[in-house]
Formats: structure tokens, C-alpha cells, sequence
């Protein structure tokens, strides 16, 4: 679009970024790093991430859900190691070995593909064997071992798994962490199976943020954070356990702020309705910007009344529901608004700071999905 001025905009903050890599290679220690960058990094932008992690070298890997999001990771410029989390249909395979990617498996057939492609290749393929311990949604159990051990030995090119991982299912929603202690325990108990089957993997990882934040037996050989990289805890239960451990509260800094300007100014009489289904009715003369932002663009619906936006450092309470590209906010107490005044839907005004996990919150949902959801379609700006 050139010089022309978007309508909203997503602003990430390099140093922001900086911090959060560091504080977790801090708590990574000589660990290999392999950060999340699946969902759009979170909604932040996978060109845009990707690219201010070239130079960071404490980020071994980038994790990604598809063989989609490792080719524009490597479109992108990414020359370093790519873990594929999701699902790799067989007819993938090849396209896994030439983009050099480390899928995790969990299925037979997704590895003899692999076997395939490596044989066809002649290339070394890495796998990831996903070991199921009670999330009960990806990962192989005690039964499937000897299967999956017969295709690693069939073919040269898998030989054994590189590394053995699996994933916590109640780490965050809980300060109690018995059900993560069992999982690791049925996790040793498997890797030695592995080990039994003449298929011992070269490295384990199990540390998504939480494990990684609370709990060193988690960190084996690699952690795989996520949500941290970008500046949030994984939850307040999260944030509790690390602070009564004694940790520093100062670790992390929100990387994403979402901005966007005034459009329209307008005053009215008490009595008026706003927006779709008469919502909200004013009590006051009210004066009310309209703000070029809606849930197309991934600003909840579930926010219509309930969420505030920042302007000239002051909240500004959202009235009526939100529309598919509108909103409108009450600006009647704030002064110096007017078409083009700058508005922060995410991120610090001033000494006021709205964060995703506050929006969550007033949507009665989480960060995650608050930032994950955040339209691809909106111009992205790395700021220093
Ligand atoms: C998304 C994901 C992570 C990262 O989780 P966070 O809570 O964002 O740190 C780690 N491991 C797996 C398997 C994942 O799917």
C-alpha cells in the first residue's frame, strides 16, 4: 500500500522480544530452544517473528503446527531447525525431507512415508516420537512401541527416533501439578520401553512455557515454549507458583501492541440507543468515536460492552456490540479526540496498558485465543 495510512495496525517491539528470548534461555540453561511460532506466531506475525529470531541464536528451533508454516518459515529465511507439531499426511513426506524439517510422529503411516521419502532422498530424516502419558490427544502407547520400532529399524534413513516428547494436559489451569508428576512418571516409564526396543531416541523434550517457567525435571534436552516468547505468562496459577518459588516478576514483556485511529466523532442527546440490537442507551449527552476495528479483524464480539480501548492515555468504554469491521467507543470524558487521534486496542497508552489477558478476561476466554485470532490481513510494523 505505500505511504498510504492503514486503518489499524500491529505493532512488535524488538526489544520486547529480546527480553522474553533471554529471560528463557535464563531458565533454559545449555538446553536447545524451540519456540512456537504455530497460529501466526500467536497472531503476531510468523514472517514478521521469524524474522527478528534470525540473529538470536539462543533459538535452536522454531515450532510450527504445518508443513505450511515450515515452508514459510524457511521462505521467510529461517536456516535453522524446524519441528513440525501437527499432523503430516503421507504424501507430505517428501516435501518434509527436502525442507530438511523434524516432524513429530505419532502415527505409522506419517513414518513410513518419512522412511520413504529419506530412502528416496538419501537423506537422514529426524523424528520426534510423541509419547502418550494422559493428554490423550496426540502419541503412541506401550502397545504401539513394537510397530514403531520395525519401521525405524526398516529404514536406514529414521534408524530411531532423534527425540521423544510429550505434551502436559494440566499445567496451567492449576497451582496442584499431581496430574503433570504422573505424566512424567508414565513418560520415563515409556522412554525406557523405547529404550528396551533397541529404539533409545537421542534427546527428550516436555516443557511447553508453564513446565518449562515451574519445574527444572521437566527441561530434559529442549524446552518449547510459546506463549512466554511473547511476552505473557501461561496463566495467573502459572504466574502464583513461579512468584511463591520465589521468582522475578520483571521476566516478560508483552511483544504485541495493536493500534488503530478515530474515524468519526459524533455527539448525542440522552436516550440514544447504540449499535445493533439497541444494547446500550445512553443516560447523558455522550460523545462517541467510531473506531474502524471488528471481529473480521479478530476484536471479540464477546467484547461488545464490556472491553475499554485507550485514548490519549485514558480508557474508553466500548458501547453496543461490536460489528463485523466497527466499533464504537464512549469518548465523552476524554478530551482531544477527534478523526485520526490514536487508539490502543492492545498494548500501553500512557500509563494505562490493556493486555490480552485482560480482554480475555472481559471475553470469558484466553490470551491465547486473543492473540491467536488476530487477523493476518493487518499491516504488521517491527518497532526498535
Ligand atoms: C503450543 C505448544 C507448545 C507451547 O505452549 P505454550 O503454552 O504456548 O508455551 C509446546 N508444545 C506443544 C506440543 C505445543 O503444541
Amino acid at each position: 500500500m505505500g505511504t498510504v495510512t492503514p486503518l489499524q495496525l500491529i505493532e512488535l517491539s524488538r526489544r520486547a522480544l529480546d527480553k522474553n528470548i533471554r529471560s528463557l534461555k535464563n531458565l533454559a540453561g545449555d538446553r536447545m530452544m524451540a519456540v512456537s511460532v504455530k497460529a501466526n506466531a500467536y497472531g503476531h506475525g510468523l514472517r514478521e517473528i521469524v524474522a527478528m529470531m534470525l540473529d538470536r541464536s539462543e533459538v535452536d528451533y522454531v515450532a510450527v503446527h504445518s508443513l505450511e508454516e515450515a515452508i514459510e518459515c524457511r521462505d521467510a529465511g529461517w536456516p535453522r531447525r524446524i519441528m513440525i507439531l501437527g499432523p503430516i499426511p503421507t504424501d507430505q513426506a517428501d516435501a518434509v525431507c527436502e525442507y530438511d524439517l523434524e516432524p513429530v510422529v505419532f502415527d505409522t503411516a506419517a513414518l513410513t512415508a518419512l522412511g520413504r521419502a529419506g530412502r528416496k532422498a538419501g537423506k537422514q530424516v529426524l523424528t520426534h516420537l510423541k509419547l502418550e502419558t494422559g493428554t490423550n490427544r496426540q502419541g503412541i502407547t506401550e502397545k504401539d512401541i513394537s510397530r514403531f520400532a520395525a519401521i525405524y529399524k526398516k529404514y536406514p534413513q529414521l534408524k530411531r527416533p532423534y527425540g521423544a516428547s510429550m505434551h502436559f494436559a494440566n499445567i496451567e489451569d492449576t497451582t496442584s501439578h499431581n496430574y503433570a508428576d504422573q505424566q512424567l512418571r508414565e513418560f520415563k516409564r515409556l522412554v525406557g520401553l523405547l529404550g528396551k526396543a533397541g529404539i533409545k531416541p537421542e534427546i527428550l523434550h516436555t516443557a511447553s512455557s508453564a513446565a518449562l517457567i515451574l519445574f527444572d525435571k521437566t527441561r530434559y534436552d529442549l524446552v518449547r515454549p510459546g506463549i512466554s516468547l511473547y511476552g505473557y505468562w501461561p496463566s495467573k496459577e502459572t504466574y502464583l507458583s513461579y512468584r511463591l518459588l520465589g521468582g522475578d516478576n520483571e521476566i516478560f514483556e508483552p511483544v504485541l501492541s495493536w493500534r488503530t485511529t478515530v474515524t468519526q466523532v459524533k455527539k448525542l442527546p440522552a436516550d440514544s440507543f447504540i449499535g445493533y440490537g439497541c444494547t446500550y442507551r445512553t443516560t447523558a449527552p455522550t460523545t462517541l468515536a467510531v473506531l474502524p476495528v471488528g471481529y473480521y479483524d479478530g476484536y471479540p464480539r464477546a467484547l461488545s460492552n464490556q472491553a475499554y480501548v485507550l485514548i490519549n492515555g485514558r480508557r474508553a468504554p466500548v458501547r453496543g456490540r461490536i460489528c463485523m469491521n466497527l466499533m464504537m467507543v464512549d469518548v465523552t470524558d476524554i478530551t482531544g479526540v477527534s478523526v485520526g487521534t490514536r487508539v490502543t486496542l492492545l498494548g500501553a497508552d500512557g500509563s494505562e496498558q490493556l493486555t490480552a489477558g485482560g480482554l480475555a478476561a472481559w471475553g470469558q476466554t484466553i490470551h491465547y485465543e486473543i492473540l491467536s485470532r488476530i487477523s493476518p490481513a493487518i499491516s504488521r510494523a517491527i518497532v526498535e
